[in-house]
């Protein structure tokens, strides 16, 4: 029989809904509280907030993560800033406003309930985390600040300077410190989750690897939560930390959590440049800086040209000679367009061969204008630590006046150009947040729920955040309700040795191949064939060419991967191996998705499918829909799709217009 998907969004009018579902979903009383256990895989900006809510609720929380401390989850390298529709601009912010601009950012992709709870609950996050003591940025009054980001034409981003992320964890970490001080919380560091154990089509724990032992263990628990982060780094090269990947994610969707729109990827426009083929990360320059630096590109080819060259350089360049092609082809957003249409916009300027650098892939970010409108000393109080990264990357100051011309001073800009950042796909979770495995939570940005085909700018922290704090305490308690009415599971049941013995049995494999290819270099082609065939632009040749090259890759992995040492101990290289083997999998889903999505829409851009203009062309007949995965029980079996239709009550469908 062909499988449906039940999204269970409440009843009622999209504004009333998650207030309506508040007061009727089933609660845990306190008493029953203490005789239940959570498992919360990941401790970033959701998992941290998911496992201090829930225990401080009283249940019992065993918190997991891949680093020595939760504190360097991956959530700390967020830069730019925080949503909330505060209003405090007084500019013409409400939560519908957040929601409309969430729903069309994401090319009308999302689901209009999941997204309307979102920006419902923005205001709250930003009242935790003041009491928290994040130290957001304020006003000289001493109102918090805000700036804008793409999207949007109101200022609704809350920051802390360029470390909004670090500063949101710490807040997080610290409300985790209090349950663990409290013995509510038990954190496992350095354990990896493996596997998730599933007892009469429920989750009732999973199988770890301590990662410093590397001996298997088996946790069980009346509800488990993932919350691992995305999996940009299929594509090997992207802004995400090296160690972000999607084991936890694919093993889940290996048991029966179907995985719904995996090609939605965001490619983000303000990346410093690839600059050689030794590189194994690429650094974001922060959306942020759209708000003060304008990007451009020569007029001309003959100065695009010589800058390839190296015989001119940008500031030299006259300002009538600069092509601010975002200001140009779309005025009313102008640089502060979402983030897919930035980054195609640069592919376009960059693919005619207006593109800067050597290569020839890159635009500039330039804060000449801004730097003579406000001085240098505002612009560094904005921006004053991603100066200093950039130049500590570059060489290069974009601080420093370069030289003067008929009054106008040009400061030396900034080189950026698009990469992998974001994966808006994700484990399909419903309402609840709960995937297609009763008792399996899946939050952050490791579920797909509420960015549609493309995120706006800082969104990310305030769905993790929003996922942890806010919506997963309530919804889960109306799955725990009836749980304690069971016993305390045995690890020592079938499911988790069978579990477990399927964990070692691979390890064993990967061991044993002794081929000849390290982890690193089928990683570097697994992103070469990813960028190339799913990546900016796709075409259905490309798409299946590029199948056809990851299953030759998947069988290279299994034939002729080296991993060295011994599975005994702390061995980086085996783990690597394991997220590697699960990258190939996502890799391949990607593609399946990518090439079915026959339109382009947000984060996909299917070239067969554009405007005259080169704008992505939607077809909401056909693909007005969640595109959800089902595994087929073996990796080399292609998936099946799932469909959960969209049905949208008060936004208007239409095509996105950031033109005027
Ligand atoms: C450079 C950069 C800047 C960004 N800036 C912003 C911004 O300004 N605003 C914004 O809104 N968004 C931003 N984002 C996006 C945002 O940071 C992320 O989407 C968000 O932090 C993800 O949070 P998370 O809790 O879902 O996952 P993560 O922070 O990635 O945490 C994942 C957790 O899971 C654990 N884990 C992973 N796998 C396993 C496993 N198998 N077993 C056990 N534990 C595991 C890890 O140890 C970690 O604790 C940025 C992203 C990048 C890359």
């Amino acid at each position: 029989m062909a499988k449906t998907l039940n999204s269970r969004i409440p009843e009622g009018p999209v504004a009333e809904k998650w207030t309506n579902y508040k007061a009727h979903q089933r609660l845990v009383n306190p008493k029953n509280k203490l005789k239940l256990d959570v498992i919360v895989v990941g401790t970033g900006l959701a998992g941290a907030s998911a496992a201090a809510s829930l225990g401080e609720m009283g249940f019992n929380v065993l918190n997991f993560c891949i680093q020595d401390s939760p504190r360097r989850a991956h959530s700390i390298a967020a830069q730019g800033g925080i949503n909330a529709a505060k209003n405090y601009q007084n500019d013409g912010d409400s939560i519908y406003r957040l929601f409309y601009d969430t729903v069309k950012g994401g090319d009308y992709r999302a689901r209009e309930a999941n997204v309307y709870r979102l920006a419902e609950v923005s205001n709250d996050i930003i009242d935790q985390c003041v009491a928290q003591g994040v130290p957001f940025a304020r006003e000289y009054g001493g109102m918090l600040a805000n700036r804008s980001f793409g999207g949007a034409q109101v200022s609704r981003t809350f920051y802390a300077k360029g470390q909004t992320g670090q500063q949101l964890l710490l807040g997080a970490y610290s409300s985790l410190s209090r349950q663990v001080q409290a013995g509510k919380v038990k954190l496992y560091t350095r354990y990896e989750m493996e596997d998730v154990v599933i007892i009469d089509g429920h989750a009732r724990g999973i199988i770890a690897k301590n990662l410093v032992t590397g001996k298997l263990e088996r946790f069980s628990a009346n509800a488990v939560v993932i919350a691992t982060g995305g999996y940009g780094n299929t594509y090997f090269l992207s802004t995400n930390a090296m160690g972000c990947n999607c084991t936890a994610a694919i093993q889940a969707y290996r048991k029966g959590a179907m995985f719904a729109n995996p090609s939605y990827v965001q490619i983000h426009p303000t990346c410093i440049p690839v600059h050689g083929t030794n590189q194994s990360k690429l650094t974001l320059m922060s959306e942020s800086l759209r708000n003060d630096g304008r990007i451009w590109v020569p007029k001309k080819l003959e100065d695009a040209k010589a800058l390839q060259a190296g015989t001119k350089q940008g500031w030299e360049i006259p300002e009538e000679d600069r092509d601010y092609y975002l200001e140009r082809r779309y005025p009313a957003f102008g640089n502060l367009v979402p983030r897919d249409v930035a980054s195609r916009a640069a592919k376009e300027r960059c693919d005619k061969g207006f593109g800067v650098n050597n290569t020839g892939l890159a635009v500039f970010l330039d804060f000449s204008e801004s730097i003579q409108r406000l001085g240098i000393d505002e612009i560094r109080q904005r921006y004053g630590n991603l100066f200093d990264m950039y130049e500590e990357i570059t060489d290069v100051n974009p601080g420093e006046l370069a030289c003067e011309k008929n009054g106008v001073q040009y400061y030396k800009p900034m080189m950026i150009f698009p990469a992998i950042h974001y994966t808006m796909g994700g484990i399909w979770v419903d309402y609840e947040l709960q995937t297609t495995v009763p008792g399996l939570f899946a939050i952050g940005e490791c579920n797909f729920s509420d960015h549609g085909a493309n995120r706006l700018g800082a969104s990310a922290l305030m769905q993790g955040l929003a996922d942890g704090y806010f919506v997963l305490p309530y919804t889960i308690q109306n799955y725990l309700a009836d749980q304690a009415l069971w016993p305390r599971l045995s690890t020592d049941l079938p499911e988790f040795a069978e579990a477990e013995q399927g964990v070692q049995k691979e390890i064993d494999r990967l061991m044993s191949i002794q081929g000849k290819r390290s982890v690193d270099s089928i990683h570097k082609e697994l992103g070469h064939i990813m960028w190339e065939h799913v990546g900016m632009g796709r075409t259905k040749e490309g798409l299946e060419e590029g199948l056809k090259l990851l299953k030759a890759l998947r069988k290279e992995f299994d034939e002729n991967l080296f991993v060295p040492g011994s599975k005994e101990g702390l061995n980086v290289e085996l783990d690597k191996a394991i997220h590697l083997r699960d990258f190939i999998l996502m890799g391949e889903l990607i593609a399946y998705d990518a090439l079915h999505r026959e339109e382009s829409c947000g984060g996909h851009f299917r070239e067969e499918h554009q405007t005259e203009e080169g704008e992505a062309k939607r077809d909401d007949e056909h693909f007005f829909y969640v595109g959800a995965w089902d595994y087929q029980g073996d990796d080399t079996k292609a998936p099946e799709l799932v469909k959960e239709p969209l049905e949208y009550e008060i936004i208007k469908v239409q095509t996105r217009n950031y033109k005027n």
